[in-house]
């Protein structure tokens, strides 16, 4: 793996003359050719110049030492900015912060703090850890008191499954901005109005930091579908229209699932939306191709 450098890049500029920025989302690899397909998507995406890159962090911290080995790998290897995940799920205090002072000496800068979801997947019950931090907010404040992170959080724009209204999402982003956070990355959406909608809601509570929109190109929609039935995002009848006849061919697949998320991430921008943050899934074709359309260029093809 060569070093990645930064590079000039040409930007497309939103609805109101302002430039976009995108960043990309990975998951540590659990074999060694799922290793070699992230970090060919990195090489892939790296020269777009994301903003950051984000490595998640497994159900219950499964993930603790792989999330780190790539997280440092980045930062030896690129010259891309790492944000690492944590949960501080069916984990100790010291145990969450013991992980997060690691992530300060190595250089880390940028923690995404989640509650996380129970052993038993989204939508089990629920219980902080007797030692643990109780939710979100508490983990956002201790990491704060380990290191100067920037740290982002998640939003809901349909709801956390969990929460009775969406009255307590807005108390919990409420609670996470107060404690440092400076970012919220959103669940993943199809319906733009309702993004606009969230932000409206944020705003009118008087909560100013940016909504990222969470963006998930549709790589298979059968996968997606079950995931967003699980975490309350909804799926309009058109983007299962689309997708309609499509489950064995793999090739007309992608180009629909590239041209329904460029038309998405179009209309955020033209709305005025300048941060987008796409759920890669550890490939980069599709997430290559729609920053493409946005206008983001590796430098070496901007200056021919
Ligand atoms: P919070 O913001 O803490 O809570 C969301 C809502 O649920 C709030 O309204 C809150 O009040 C309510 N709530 C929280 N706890 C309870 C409770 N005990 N009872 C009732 N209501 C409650 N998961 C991972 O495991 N690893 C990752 O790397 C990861 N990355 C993510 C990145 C993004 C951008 C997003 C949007 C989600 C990610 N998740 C990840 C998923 C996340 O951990 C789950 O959605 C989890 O269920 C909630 O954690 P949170 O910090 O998002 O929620």
């Amino acid at each position: 793996m060569t070093n990645i450098a930064p590079q000039r890049v040409s930007r497309l500029v939103n609805g109101r003359g302002k430039s976009l920025r995108v960043s990309f989302e990975f998951f540590p690899p659990r074999t060694e050719e799922m290793e070699r397909s992230l970090w060919d998507a990195i090489e892939r995406l790296a020269p777009l110049h994301p903003h950051f890159v984000s490595v998640t962090y497994g159900a219950g911290g499964s993930t603790r030492e792989r999330t780190h080995a790539t997280v440092k790998r980045i930062l030896e290897e690129t010259a891309l900015t790492p944000a690492a995940h944590l949960t501080c799920v069916d984990a100790t205090r010291d145990e969450v912060d013991a992980v997060v002072r690691n992530y300060r000496d190595i250089g880390v800068k940028h923690i995404v703090a989640l509650r996380g979801d129970p052993a038993g997947g989204l939508g089990a019950p629920y219980a902080p850890h007797p030692g643990g931090y109780e939710n979100a907010a508490e983990l956002v404040a201790g990491i704060k008191r380990i290191g100067d992170f920037e740290v982002s959080v998640s939003a809901y724009p349909e709801k956390h499954p969990d929460s009775r209204h969406g009255n307590v999402d807005l108390d919990m982003l409420q609670a996470k901005v107060d404690a440092g956070a400076t970012r919220a990355i959103t669940q993943f959406f199809f319906e733009n109005d309702l993004y606009f909608q969230y932000v409206d809601r944020v705003r009118s509570r008087g909560i100013d930091i940016p909504i990222v929109p969470g963006i998930v190109p549709v790589q298979n929609f059968r996968q997606v579908k079950n995931f967003a039935e699980r975490c309350g995002t909804f799926i309009p009848n058109w983007l299962a229209e689309r997708f309609e006849g499509l489950d064995d061919d793999v090739s007309t697949r992608k180009l629909v699932a590239a041209a329904i998320a460029a038309e998405q991430v179009f209309n955020l921008a033209d709305r005025g939306v300048t941060d987008f943050h796409f759920y890669t899934m550890n490939r980069a074709d599709l997430v290559f191709a729609i920053c493409h359309m946005l206008g983001l260029r590796p430098a070496e093809k901007v200056a021919a």
